[in-house]
């Protein structure tokens, strides 16, 4: 039985333009290496749902844009 875990990094993003707090994220060494060297956020982490990406392009808290705008859809 093999179970794989995929190391992580933390990565910090950004200040959130709402409430002003930066987050850390745990990013696999491919999206990390990816996102540094500037490939598009959906290429660099595909399989990441959308406000997991806002975040980490930009530092939006995902509560904090629906607390703004309401539901992302
Ligand atoms: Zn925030």
């Amino acid at each position: 039985m093999t179970t794989t875990t995929t190391p992580t990094t933390p990565y910090v993003t950004n200040a959130c333009q709402f409430c002003g707090a930066s987050s850390t994220v745990e990013l696999t060494a491919a999206e990390v290496a990816a996102w540094v060297t500037g490939a598009p956020i959906q290429d660099a982490m595909p399989d990441r749902p959308a406000p997991s990406r806002e975040l980490v392009r930009n530092g939006t808290h995902p509560e904090c844009w629906t607390a703004m705008f309401g539901s992302p859809e």
